[in-house]
Formats: structure tokens, C-alpha cells, sequence
């Protein structure tokens, strides 16, 4: 509800601050738009970055800076190797000041409703509403980490974190650490805190490595050429990035091979005080877990909208939500477009969506 909030009209909202927005505004003032004028990127972070301001201390990309450039300016090339999050972090900063986007921050947007007198979208934040003609969403996952509940947690008495809380291997020196995921940061994480402490590892499914020589750039190759054969409706498209496996083996993930601690079990069943217990009655002390079990897209303040599925995401077309064409998504996952959710995959999203938002605002203006 707008309620007495001061309401501008704007004709594209863009709701995050991270790549997905910064791509989304790259694409929108190459389309002759005008920061704060045409468009308004609205970020609740209090500083450039989006996630890459919260990974771990010692996470690096695993594609080198020239494979992890968004449209239009690419990444300075890091001079010690693949490139860490304040790299990112800081081009990422740099990317928005070149571009002027005039970033608004912090800016929570509440939630997003339709005004009832024309169809258009009011993005609501704490004082002001923005109607807007589009809105692309560029939320990402980073506030929505997830976790499975195990019975006995509250008795385990352990202490249990998320991956997103998780810092440096510091605080698990000499302690029984259990590492649940199959992803690359379960792997990742294992391998950093298995230098320092006993750790298991456990996943769900077997964990799949990928060969030792692919990188984020054969990842890249591997994305597009997929893409682009299923937007030319070729008869044979080659397997995504999925089929060559989980886990990328950067060389610290290597190093942890080499070491003997790349080993999982299956997941375990539930907790008892102090231990992980699996469903054959086998118990293993634990002192902490850590879950990297991954993110949900954050897309709270599409509520009033209705527009989410079973899943937790939007049905689209292209980008567009299929039951609000006034709304775009950006980033988060496969879902919006391949390999949407990394800085060198989401400028194929961005330009895919801003197109869409021009042919609509054409339409409308054609029609009005
Ligand atoms: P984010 O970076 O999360 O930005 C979203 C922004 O929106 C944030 O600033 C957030 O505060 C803001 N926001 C959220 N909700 C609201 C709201 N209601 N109102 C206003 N603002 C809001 N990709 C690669 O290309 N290479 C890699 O090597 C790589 N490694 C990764 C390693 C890890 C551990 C993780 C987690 C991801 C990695 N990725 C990598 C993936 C990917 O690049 C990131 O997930 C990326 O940060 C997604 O960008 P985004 O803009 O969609 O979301």
C-alpha cells in the first residue's frame, strides 16, 4: 500500500545493486536511457559490490579477470592469478561510477504491487513509491541462504552456520567439523578448514568433479555454445555445463585431494548431543557443521504479486514473469538465462531484458 508515501513516476526500476543490476543499467543506458531520469537502480546494501562484499576472506573466481568482465568495460586483469572477491568487489564499484548509474543506497524495496488505475507497478520502499512502466528484479540469493532442518538440532548443542556466515578457518582450528554440501563451496570450505581442523564431509548425492583442467573459462565455452545453439533451434544442442560435473578443482580444492580429505559420506540422518548420527546408527563426534547448502532467489518483495510458482521462482518468458509482463528477472540462476548467475553470463540476461522492456515501452507509447 503506497498509503501516503510521495510517489514518482520512473519508467524502469531496477530493484538490486549487484552484477545482475549493474548489467541490467549497462544495457538500459546503451538504449539511450537516462540514470535517475529513465531509469532508477535501487540497492539496500550500503556499498557497491552486491555479494562479493560477504564471500569468505579467501574465495577466488574460478575464471581468470578476462572471463569475468561484465558488457562493456572489461575486468583489470588481477595480477596474482584468478582474481579474489575485493577484485570484484572493487570493479564492480569502479563499473557503476563509470557508468554514472547514480545507484540509490541503502534503499529496501518493501514489497511490489500493481496501481489498479493503469496496470503499472509501484516498487515500495520505506518513504518513497516508484511507479514504473518495468521493473527488473536483480535481487540475487545472498539474503536467502538455505539450510535443511536435521531432527535433534536444537539438542546437537555444536555450533551450526551457514556457508554465507562463514569467515576464515580461524574459529575451527582443532575442533570436529562436519561439511555438508556437493557444491563448490562445500569443496571449497572443506578444503580450507580441513588444513586446520578433523573434518567429514558429507553430500547427498556422490560428489561430481569436474576434470582437472576445467576452469570458469571452459565453463564459459562450454555455456555458450549451448546457448546459442538453443536460440538458434538447432536440432542437436550440446550438454550444458552440468553434464561435466559439480565441482571445480581449483588448486585449493587440488591440494585438498592430495591430502586425503576429499572424501564424503552420505548425508546424515539426524543430531544427538555432540554428534551427527546416520541412518545405519553410525555416530561421529562433531564440534561444529558448517551447511553450504546453497541460496533460494530472494524475491520477497514480489509477494503481492503473485507471481511465484511452486518452486520459489517466476515462470518467464525470456525474461519477462509470464503473469506480469511488466516484471523482468535478472541473475539468480539458470532460470532467467543461461548462466545468468555469474559476471560473465549475466550480460547475455540484462540485454535480453532491456530488449524486451524497449519493444514494450514502444508498444505502449505507440498505442497511447
Ligand atoms: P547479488 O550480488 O547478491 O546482488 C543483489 C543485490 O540486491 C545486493 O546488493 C542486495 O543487497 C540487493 N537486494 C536484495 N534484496 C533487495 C531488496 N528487496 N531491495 C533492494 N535491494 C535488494 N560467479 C562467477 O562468475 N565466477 C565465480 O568464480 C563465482 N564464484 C562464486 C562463489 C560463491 C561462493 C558464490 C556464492 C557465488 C559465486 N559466483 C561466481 C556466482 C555469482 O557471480 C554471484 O552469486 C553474484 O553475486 C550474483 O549477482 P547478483 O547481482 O544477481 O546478486
Amino acid at each position: 500500500d503506497p498509503g501516503d508515501a510521495e510517489v514518482l513516476d520512473v519508467p524502469v526500476v531496477v530493484i538490486g545493486g549487484g552484477q545482475a543490476a549493474l548489467a541490467t543499467g549497462y544495457h538500459l543506458r546503451r538504449a539511450g536511457m537516462r540514470a535517475l531520469e529513465d531509469f532508477v537502480i535501487l540497492d539496500d546494501a550500503r556499498a557497491a559490490g552486491g555479494a562479493w562484499s560477504h564471500v569468505w576472506e579467501s574465495l577466488r573466481l574460478f575464471s581468470p579477470s578476462d572471463h569475468s568482465s561484465l558488457p562493456g568495460w572489461p575486468m583489470p586483469v588481477s595480477k596474482d592469478g584468478f582474481p579474489t572477491a575485493e577484485h570484484v568487489r572493487r570493479y564492480l564499484a569502479a563499473y557503476e561510477e563509470r557508468y554514472a548509474f547514480e545507484v540509490r543506497r541503502p534503499v529496501r524495496v518493501t514489497g511490489v504491487t500493481r496501481d489498479e488505475a493503469d496496470g503499472r507497478l509501484l516498487v515500495g520502499a520505506a518513504d518513497v513509491v516508484l511507479r514504473a512502466d518495468a521493473v527488473v528484479s536483480a535481487t540475487g540469493t545472498w539474503s536467502r541462504p538455505f539450510w535443511p532442518i536435521r531432527p535433534g538440532a536444537a539438542e546437537f548443542g555444536g555450533l551450526q552456520i551457514h556457508s554465507v556466515s562463514y569467515r576464515n578457518a580461524a574459529e575451527f582450528a582443532g575442533r570436529r567439523v562436519v561439511v555438508v554440501g556437493g557444491g563448490n563451496t562445500a569443496a571449497q570450505v572443506l578444503a580450507e578448514v580441513s588444513t586446520v581442523a578433523e573434518t567429514t564431509w558429507v553430500t547427498r548425492e556422490p560428489p561430481r568433479f569436474m576434470p582437472d583442467h576445467v576452469d570458469g573459462r571452459a565453463l564459459f565455452d562450454v555455456a555458450t555454445r549451448r546457448a546459442k545453439a538453443l536460440a538458434q533451434g538447432a536440432d542437436v544442442v550440446p550438454t550444458g555445463v552440468s553434464a561435466l560435473g559439480d565441482i571445480v578443482m581449483v588448486p585449493s580444492v587440488r591440494a585438498a585431494r592430495e591430502r586425503g580429505v576429499l572424501v564424503a559420506e552420505p548425508m546424515f540422518d539426524h543430531f544427538e548431543p555432540g554428534h551427527v548420527v546416520w541412518a545405519d546408527g553410525r555416530r561421529a563426534p562433531a564440534d561444529a557443521v558448517i551447511w553450504c547448502t546453497g541460496f533460494r532467489p530472494a524475491l520477497d518483495h514480489l509477494r503481492p504479486l503473485r507471481v511465484r510458482n511452486a518452486e520459489g521462482t517466476v515462470d518467464t518468458d525470456g525474461t519477462r514473469s509470464v503473469l506480469e509482463p511488466r516484471l523482468h528477472l535478472v541473475g539468480y540462476g539458470d532460470w532467467t538465462g543461461p548462466a545468468s548467475a555469474t559476471l560473465v553470463g549475466v550480460g547475455r540476461t540484462a540485454e535480453a531484458a532491456v530488449s524486451e522492456i524497449l519493444e514494450a515501452l514502444e508498444g505502449r507509447t505507440s498505442c497511447a
